[in-house]
């Protein structure tokens, strides 16, 4: 079982309250690394979903709203907490997703990247008048919270996720009812841990309910008084939460699945392509919806690309993130093995070339995958087709630009793209090219707290990060002023 002094409940906060379920149901939470059980955490029941969506009610102020100095100071409070405890979040973290403790606790920083970001750029959310005088009005246009927000949170970055989405809401003044993902609940108890100690929000304005998705989000889908959704998962989950809110016309914002594509163009430097391509390919085992998925290489060049990430995977070490000097832990459960194995054997039976790696006959029974290189990957195959979420590199081979950007675009998604080439005009006409959110030149890098971020197509609604993060939890609203 996890110690720590941010674990002390491992409960729902509701109402400023740690709140257990009333009836004692909890479910457990694994180390992915080990396979053990390190926690039996609170699983909360309809009526206490509806109590949290209350106490958050009862938190909103319209008619006299927090002024941007107190809501300033809350996003500030929780920033110097994340960075007092990075370690220790990032530990607890490490534990429950399995990522290196270093990288871990690099999320920690990042997540309070984003409430400094809020809180230096809360000023934008201030009222203003147009200098225009239409219609012989002053014109006067507010920025007022959505209200109470149901925020949902994916397994994959536990703390940053939440992070992208809490600062934004703060900022705008908007109370939350919040649920991580059921592996990796923890992180966020010690997210709330902190708020508790170290902020002096109202009760209510955050609280954290755990447990069954489907209990959750029908109260969070159902409830009036939770005008927006916030969310970051599957294109799956997605869609439904779009169906399941259509009759209240809720304001959502998501951040769904890519497939994202990585282009080599045959003037690229290849060295510093790789680089990248490992930095952004193995980031989180693999598992981050930015991570490249399809990596198109020039013809000319493939060779001679593939033995460098061949050279650099065989260099990686797999192991317990917990111990230092790991490169790669292990994925998150049993279901995401199988995917990554089930994808790598469909190429391999398809044509595909093993380039580096393991045979699937040879890997283990733990979660375990090894950084895996295949080449002359086409487009009937899984890993061209299905988002991989693991650390499975699958090349595949192209002669023009035309022909790159259509294949690149051949996908529903549309969240990160990535161009290497050294030829300035080119990369702007790839990137204008490809229906993306995000397309990196000559960079694997993803999201960053100071630029927005979000998906085309069915990646998703919305944009968080920036300045357009920060205005999705607020509504406009115009008083023109005739005398
Ligand atoms: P992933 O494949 O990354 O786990 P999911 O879309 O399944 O993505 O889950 C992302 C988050 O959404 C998790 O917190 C999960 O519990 C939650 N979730 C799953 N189904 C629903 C649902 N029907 N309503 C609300 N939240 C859901």
């Amino acid at each position: 079982m996890i110690e720590s002094p941010l674990l002390e409940k491992l409960t729902g906060y509701i109402g400023g309250r740690w709140t257990d379920n009333a009836q004692g149901n909890t479910f457990d939470v694994y180390n992915p690394a080990t396979g053990e059980v390190i926690a039996q955490a609170a699983s909360m029941s309809e009526d206490e979903v509806k109590a949290a969506v209350a106490a958050g009610k009862s938190a909103l102020r319209l008619t006299s709203p927090y002024s941007i100095e107190t809501r300033r100071k809350w996003l500030e409070d929780i920033r110097d907490a994340l960075k007092a405890n990075k370690e220790e979040v990032g530990r607890i973290l490490c534990m429950e997703h399995g990522k290196p403790l270093q990288e871990a606790q690099g999320e920690v920083d990042y997540a309070a990247g984003f409430f400094d970001y809020c809180s230096k750029h809360i000023q934008a959310l201030d009222a203003h008048t147009i200098p225009e005088k239409p219609k012989d009005c002053t014109w006067t246009v507010h920025y007022r919270p959505v209200g109470v927000t149901g925020l949902i949170t994916p397994w994959n970055f536990p703390i940053g996720m939440i992070a992208k989405k809490l600062s934004a809401a703060l900022a705008a003044g908007c109370p939350s009812v919040i649920k991580p993902a059921s592996e990796t609940p923890l992180t966020m108890v010690a997210l709330f841990s902190l708020m508790d100690k170290h902020t002096d929000m109202p009760d209510g304005m955050v609280n954290l309910v755990m447990g069954k998705a489907s209990v959750i989000g029908k109260v969070l889908c159902e409830s009036p008084d939770v005008p927006m959704l916030s969310f970051t998962g599957s294109t799956e989950v997605g869609r439904k939460l779009i169906q399941d809110t259509a009759e209240q016309v809720k304001k959502l914002a998501l951040e769904l699945g890519g497939n994202a594509p990585f282009i080599v163009f045959d003037d690229a430097d290849l060295d510093a392509a790789a680089d990248n391509l490992i930095a952004n390919k193995f980031r989180g085992g693999g598992q981050t919806c930015v991570c490249a998925n399809r990596i198109f290489v020039h013809e000319k060049v493939a060779d001679a690309f593939g033995e460098k990430l061949a050279e650099r995977v065989n260099k990686m070490t797999v192991g317990d993130g917990i111990n230092g000097g790991v490169d790669l832990g292990p994925l998150i459960n049993k279901a995401g093995f199988d995917k990554v194995k089930r994808h790598l054997e469909d190429a391999l039976e398809k044509g595909a070339g093993l380039v580096a790696g393991k045979k699937p006959e040879e890997l283990g029974n733990d979660l375990f995958f090894p950084p895996t290189v295949v080449t002359d990957v086409t487009s009937d195959m899984f890993c061209y087709r299905e988002e991989t979420f693991g650390p499975l590199v699958p090349m595949a081979l192209f002669r023009t630009e035309e022909e790159v950007i259509e294949a690149g675009n051949d996908t529903e998604f549309g969240l990160a793209s990535y161009v290497f080439t050294g030829d300035a005009e080119r990369a702007q006409r790839v990137a204008a090219g490809l229906r993306f959110g995000h397309c990196g030149w000559n960079t694997g890098t993803g999201p960053t707290p100071e630029a927005p971020f979000g998906g085309m197509k069915a990646s998703g609604i919305g944009r968080e990060g920036g300045l357009e993060g920060l205005f999705e939890f607020v509504e406009a609203q115009t008083v023109p002023r005739g005398f």
